[in-house]
């Protein structure tokens, strides 16, 4: 959702006569999009603008602004922290920053009121040339009790689906070939009468658009009529991202998941069993509060069950304001490492396992880029969101390839080009 808002705001400001330059030490503004979601994002953002601040000693009419969700939740305080920073720009105040920087009238270097951003506007969000994000839906209303996401970037609200399917046309006529819908629970979208699925055949029906993706799924939302479209409609890739966060019912209560492991499996089973190839990653919590070592081993458990193809994996981390930042934070440090490093570990092996069955199969990739270990080979994403490397042979980026997988670790597939049918 950041990197979204990033190629927005870049976009925004690029029509506005900026200029995005090659190095930060040449800039006269630097932006920081901002991720609270876990502390150490927040801690990292305060250790690059100490290293800025060697910039604004060299360079005093450089301008520095802080984004997003940190600036969402930490609004004036982040100057009275930082004072070399000039502009706090909330996540529904950050597309204002040209207006700011041109100190058009009604705007102010410090803004994090809700209730502001012009929901009419989404503008392309580019990755590369040729796969793009669409932002359908902003916020979330699911308080999940870790999660300070709901707080920072506020209630969900839907793009309208016209919008939406007009966006990705003119994204189309740009030369984009593949999408993702973006939304903290794209599952939940509805604008009027247009539910996820129902604009999903929009999107597939009315648009040239070839490869469909979106993210992120929450397990409670997600339906059957979903699974059934992506194994009927075949601009639909076979990739699902479904945050399981733990294997331990007791465990995601308490988190405000409202689903069990139960639930969630049955999910599963639908999926695998409605779609011949799919990749299913997802996300993983350990050390929340009061995980017993046995409820860790269920979530250990559950990986093992499901084999994911991927997934992301993270040690609790306290969000203030949160309703778990109101429980004892009582798995000690050491022991949250502990049970990452165990759950990586595992995963590892499952990754591995899991793209050792990609072998001798022919993969249609989306050529992306130059690999960056070396220029011979091309990168490409294939159906179920793996990175495939290839000889280059002649193949331009942006193009879909098919690929014959020879060779796999637990990231990444090998392949080599072969004549499509
Ligand atoms: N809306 C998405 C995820 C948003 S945050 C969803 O519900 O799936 C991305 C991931 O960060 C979450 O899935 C969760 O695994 C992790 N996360 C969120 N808050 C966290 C916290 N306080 N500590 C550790 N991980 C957290
Ligand atoms: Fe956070 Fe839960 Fe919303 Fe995802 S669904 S953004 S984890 S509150």
């Amino acid at each position: 959702m950041n990197l979204a808002d990033s190629s927005t705001l870049t976009a925004s400001l690029t029509t506005r006569g900026y200029r995005r330059v090659a190095d930060e030490s040449k800039a006269d503004l630097i932006i920081l999009n901002t991720c609270s979601v876990r502390e150490k994002a927040e801690q990292r953002v305060f250790g690059r603008l100490g290293e800025i601040y060697r910039y604004k000693l060299k360079k005093p009419h450089l301008k520095v602004a802080v984004v997003g969700c940190m600036a969402q939740r930490l609004g004036k305080e982040l100057i009275k922290k930082v004072p070399h920073v000039d502009f706090v720009l909330g996540t529904d105040r950050l597309f204002e920053l040209p207006d700011v920087l041109e100190g058009i009238e009604g705007t102010s270097s410090i803004m994090t009121a809700f209730g502001h951003e012009n929901m009419d506007v989404i503008m392309p969000a580019r990755e590369t040339p040729y796969s793009a994000f669409v932002t359908i839906s902003r916020g979330c209303d699911n308080y999940c009790t870790y999660c300070i996401v709901p707080y920072v970037r506020g209630k969900e609200r839907a793009h309208a689906a016209d919008q939406i399917v007009d966006s990705v046309k003119r994204m189309v006529d740009d030369g984009v070939v593949e999408i993702t819908l973006l939304g903290q629970n794209v599952n939940s979208y509805r604008y009027n009468d247009v539910d996820f699925p129902q604009l999903l055949v929009r999107v597939a029906g009315e648009t040239d658009i070839q490869r469909i993706r979106f993210m992120t799924s929450h397990p409670k939302d997600l339906s059957t009529r979903l699974v059934d479209l992506m194994a009927e409609e075949p601009k639909m890739m076979p990739h699902i991202h479904l945050p399981l966060q733990s294997g331990s019912n007791r465990i995601l209560n308490k988190m405000g998941r409202v689903y069990t492991f139960e639930n969630y499996i049955r999910i599963i089973e639908y999926i695998r069993k409605k779609l011949d190839y799919v990749s299913i990653t997802t996300d993983l919590i350990v050390g929340f509060p009061t995980e017993t070592e046995a409820e860790f081993e269920q979530t250990l458990q559950a990986v093992r069950e499901i084999q994911y193809d991927a997934a992301f994996m993270f040690r609790y981390s306290v969000r203030p304001g949160t309703t778990a930042a109101g429980y004892e934070d009582d798995v000690p440090e050491a022991e949250k490492i502990r049970r990452l490093n165990i759950l990586i570990k595992l995963q590892q092996q499952i990754a591995y396992e899991r793209n050792r069955r990609e072998l001798n199969q022919i993969r249609y990739s989306l050529v992306e880029g130059t690999s960056r270990r070396s220029q011979e080979y091309l990168r490409a994403r294939t159906e179920g969101n793996k990175i495939a490397l290839f000889k280059r042979d002649g193949v331009k980026t942006g193009m879909v390839v098919p690929l014959s997988i020879n060779s796999v670790d637990a990231f990444t597939l090998h392949g080599e080009l072969v004549e499509s049918n």
